[in-house]
C-alpha cells in the first residue's frame, strides 16, 4: 500500500446514477483505488441508488466487476476489494418519484460530510435536488456533485444553476470538468506559479502563440443520440478546452484557493474576443474503406453537427494582446493526445549563420498520453562540422521522474471525488464561469446556424480538414503533430 496520502474526514457519499456508465467506469473504480491508497477512512460509507431494483449483494457484485473491468490499483493488497465491498450499499430510489427515499435517509449517519453525486441525466438534476431537501437528505453542510453537460447553451446553464441554487448554496455545488483533475493540469499552475523561470516570459511579448490540442481516436461510439445534438463545441470546447485556456492564461490569483483561482479564471472568459467565423472551422469525419461515417453512426444521414473544431482566439488583455491562441479538438483523429503548447517567439537577433535553421522554445504539457512536461532548449548538435543548431526536449515525465509515485498518481475523478470530501472548491467550475463560457460560445453556434454551414468532411486518421491546417499556414505557423 502507498503511503504519503492524507486521509480524508469520514463521509457517507451517495452515488445516484451508481449501475449508469459513468459510475462503473469511473466513480466506483476510482473509489476503490483511493481505498486502497489508505485515503479512504474505514468510516466511509458509499451509498448506489437508481431506479433498479438490487439488493447489497447484487450492489456489492457490480462494484466488483467495475472494479475488475475498469482497474483497480496496482497495488492494492489481497483482501481490499472485500474490505472496500463492506462500505458499500445500495437503495432503489426514482429521482421523479417519492419511493425509496426515507430508506436512504436511514442509511445517512449524524456528523458526517456528506456528499451526493449527480451521475444521472441533467434533467433529472432539479428532481433530485428538491428531494434531498423535501426528505431531509440534505442540509446546508451537505456537498452536491454534477456532472457534465451543464446546460445545451447559456439560458439552460441559467437555469440549471437557477434550479440547484434554490436548494443549495453555490459553496455547496461542484460542477465537475475532469480535466481540470488531472496532474498535469495541476502542474501547469506548479510550473507557473511556483517557479521564477516561466512567469516573467509568459505574456505576449515573450510567446508567439499557443495551441490546445484535444484529439481523440474514438468515432462517437453509443453516445450518437446525444452528441448529435451536441458537437465538438459544445461537448469539449465550452468546458474542456476553455478551462484549460484559462489555467494558461490567467493572472495569478493571489492564493491557491477556490475563489481566487476562479475569479482569475473567469477574467480569462470576459475578455475573449468574439471569434471572426473565418477563424473556426468544422468538420466531420468521413467514411473510410471499412468504417461508416459520422452520419452512419449518429444514424442521421444530414446531420450537420461537427465531429471537429478549429479556432484561432484572442484574448484583449494586457497580457495577451496580440497572441493567438489556437484551439482543435475532434474525433477519428490520427492519435489520442491532449496537449497545451506554449510557444516562444524567436530570440530577437541571430548571431548564427541562417544555415543553422529557425529554433523556438517550446514547453509542451501533456496530459495524455504520458502526462509530463518537455521544453524544447536549442543547443549545439554535437561532433564536428560547425555550430549546428538542433532542439531538444527536456522531458520532464512523471512517471520516469517520480518513479512508483507516479504510477500511484490518482486519476482526475479519484482526485475530485477527494476534493469534495475535503470540501475544496478549487477545481471545480464556478457557476458563473459557466454560464460566461456559454454566452462566448452560443455566438458562434448561432452563426453556423444562421449561415446553413456545413462542417467539412476529413479522413479518419488524419489531424482534421485541410481548413485546419491552412487556419493556421495563414499564419505563418503550423499545428504540433497528433502523436499517433
Ligand atoms: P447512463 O449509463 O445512462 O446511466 C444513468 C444512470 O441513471 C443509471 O444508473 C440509471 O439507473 C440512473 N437513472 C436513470 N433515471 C433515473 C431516475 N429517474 N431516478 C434515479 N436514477 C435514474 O449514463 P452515464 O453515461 O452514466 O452518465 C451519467 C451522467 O454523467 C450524465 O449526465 C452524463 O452526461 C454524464 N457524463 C457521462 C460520461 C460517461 O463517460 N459516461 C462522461 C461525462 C459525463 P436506472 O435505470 O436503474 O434508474
Amino acid at each position: 500500500m502507498v503511503s504519503r496520502v492524507i486521509p480524508v474526514e469520514p463521509f457517507d457519499l451517495v452515488i445516484f446514477g451508481a449501475t449508469g456508465d459513468l459510475a462503473r467506469r469511473k466513480i466506483l473504480p476510482g473509489l476503490f483505488r483511493r481505498f486502497c491508497s489508505g485515503q479512504m477512512p474505514e468510516e466511509a460509507r458509499i451509498l448506489g441508488a437508481a431506479r433498479s431494483e438490487m439488493d447489497t449483494a447484487g450492489f456489492r457484485q457490480l462494484v466488483a466487476e467495475a472494479v475488475a473491468e475498469f482497474g483497480g490499483g496496482r497495488h492494492c493488497e489481497d483482501g481490499t476489494l472485500e474490505q472496500f465491498l463492506e462500505i458499500v450499499d445500495y437503495e432503489a430510489v426514482d429521482a421523479m418519484g417519492d419511493g425509496g427515499w426515507e430508506a436512504l435517509k436511514g442509511h445517512l449517519r449524524d456528523g458526517f460530510v456528506r456528499a451526493f453525486y449527480f451521475s444521472v441525466a441533467p434533467s433529472l438534476f432539479g428532481a433530485l435536488a428538491e428531494r434531498l431537501r423535501t426528505f431531509g437528505l440534505a442540509d446546508d453542510d451537505s456537498r452536491v456533485v454534477v456532472e457534465k453537460p451543464f446546460g445545451h447553451d447559456l439560458e439552460s446553464a441559467k437555469a440549471l444553476n437557477a434550479t440547484l441554487r434554490q436548494h443549495f448554496a453555490e459553496d455547496q455545488i461542484y460542477r465537475i470538468d475532469h480535466y481540470l483533475g488531472k496532474e498535469t493540469v495541476q502542474n501547469l499552475m506548479a510550473v507557473r506559479f511556483g517557479n521564477m523561470l516561466f512567469e516573467p516570459l509568459w505574456n505576449a511579448q515573450y510567446v508567439d502563440h499557443i495551441q490546445i490540442t484535444v484529439a481523440e481516436t474514438v468515432d462517437v461510439g453509443g453516445r450518437g443520440g446525444y452528441y448529435d445534438k451536441s458537437g465538438a463545441m459544445r461537448d469539449m470546447v465550452q468546458n474542456h478546452l476553455m478551462q484549460l485556456l484559462c489555467l494558461i492564461a490567467m493572472e495569478p490569483p493571489a492564493r491557491f484557493e477556490p475563489d481566487s483561482v476562479r475569479d482569475e479564471k473567469l477574467k480569462v472568459i470576459r475578455a475573449l474576443d468574439p471569434v471572426d467565423y473565418h477563424h473556426i472551422v468544422r468538420g466531420q469525419y468521413d467514411a473510410d474503406d471499412n468504417q461508416p461515417g459520422y452520419r452512419v453512426h449518429v444514424e442521421n444521414p444530414r446531420s450537420t453537427t461537427e465531429s471537429f473544431v478549429a479556432m484561432k482566439c484572442h484574448i484583449s488583455n494586457w497580457r495577451w494582446a496580440g497572441t493567438p491562441f489556437y484551439l482543435r479538438t475532434g474525433k477519428k483523429l490520427r492519435g489520442r493526445t491532449s496537449e497545451i503548447a506554449v510557444v516562444f517567439k524567436d530570440a530577437p537577433h541571430s548571431i548564427f549563420d541562417s544555415e543553422s535553421g529557425r529554433h523556438r522554445n517550446v514547453l509542451s504539457i501533456r496530459l495524455q498520453p504520458n502526462e509530463g512536461m518537455t521544453l524544447d532548449v536549442t543547443i549545439k548538435e554535437p561532433g564536428p562540422g560547425g555550430m549546428r543548431l538542433v532542439d531538444v526536449p527536456l522531458d520532464m515525465s512523471f512517471a520516469e521522474a517520480l518513479g512508483p509515485e507516479a504510477e500511484e498518481v490518482p486519476d482526475a475523478y479519484e482526485r475530485l471525488i477527494m476534493d469534495v470530501i475535503r470540501g475544496n472548491q478549487t477545481l471545480f467550475m464556478r457557476g458563473d464561469e459557466v454560464e460566461a463560457a456559454w454566452a462566448w460560445t452560443d455566438p458562434i453556434i448561432a452563426g453556423w446556424q444562421s449561415r446553413g454551414e456545413v462542417p467539412k468532411p476529413y479522413d479518419a486518421g488524419t489531424a482534421g480538414p485541410e481548413d485546419a491546417l491552412m487556419l493556421m499556414h495563414r499564419d505563418g505557423r503550423r499545428w504540433r503533430e497528433i502523436r499517433v
